[in-house]
């Protein structure tokens, strides 16, 4: 079945050539042009990913990606003018899951929407009596893709879920960044290698009693992480 993409760009040529290009590729596209029809079209059609500008008249892109943070939210690739805002915006981590800075070739978007996709599809087929993965008072539900701490849901991005279930599916073991990178990302970040870095630390913030303590993710010096649940 064809995914759903929901592209959001108030810039007319822009917009009209990503969808060329998605819509030549098979994919089921939907537009907005400003962040209130956004919004209301993640509502209405559930996109399984999002183009998000980040620039938009009304609600801006950063903004719209925080809304669209829930569980079974769609993935969001966030379409950045200059360089410097893919820092700020991994730097404030809205959940975006992957960034592309204009000028971009549309082939290059393409190749980026597929590899999100892929991973979903990778981490989303686990064995069936592999989908519920139980630690002390953390449980991640893989098929649903949900997260309880003590019976508890917690909310994470869906690039927040797919690192920490990477982590957690092999308890113990030692993953580097670029492992990391290479399995949740799927490909390397040009400039921007500390992403690993701070999805661990939003991983810490929203499991850990004490994110600066942590028992469930530990950071193993010189090498990576491992999860220690
Ligand atoms: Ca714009």
């Amino acid at each position: 079945m064809a995914a759903t993409i929901l592209v959001v760009e108030d810039e007319e040529p822009i917009l009209n050539l990503v969808v060329a290009y998605l819509k030549a590729d098979g994919f089921v596209v939907h537009t907005a042009r400003d962040g209130e029809s956004a919004l209301q079209q993640a509502q209405t059609v559930r996109p399984d990913l999002v183009v998000l500008d980040l620039l938009l008249p009304g609600i801006d892109g950063l903004e719209i990606c925080r809304r669209l943070q829930h569980d079974g939210g769609p993935y969001v690739l966030m379409l950045t003018a200059r360089a410097e805002e893919v820092d700020k915006v991994v730097g404030l981590s809205v959940g975006a899951d992957d960034y592309l800075t204009k000028p971009f070739s549309p082939r290059e978007l393409v190749a980026r929407v597929k590899a999100i996709l892929r991973r979903r599809r990778h981490t989303g087929a686990a064995p069936a009596e592999n989908t519920l993965l139980t630690f002390r008072d953390l449980q991640i539900d893989v098929a649903r893709r949900e997260v309880q701490r003590r019976g508890v849901p917690v909310t994470l991005t869906a690039r927040e879920f797919d690192l920490l279930y990477t982590l957690a599916a092999m308890p113990g073991r030692v993953f580097t960044r670029e492992q990391l990178l290479e399995r949740v990302w799927g490909h390397d970040f040009d400039g921007v290698d500390r992403v690993v870095d701070v999805h661990i630390s939003l991983l810490r913030r929203k499991l850990e009693d004490d994110p600066a303590e942590p028992t469930l993710i530990q950071t193993v010096r010189g090498v990576g992480y491992k999860f220690t649940g």
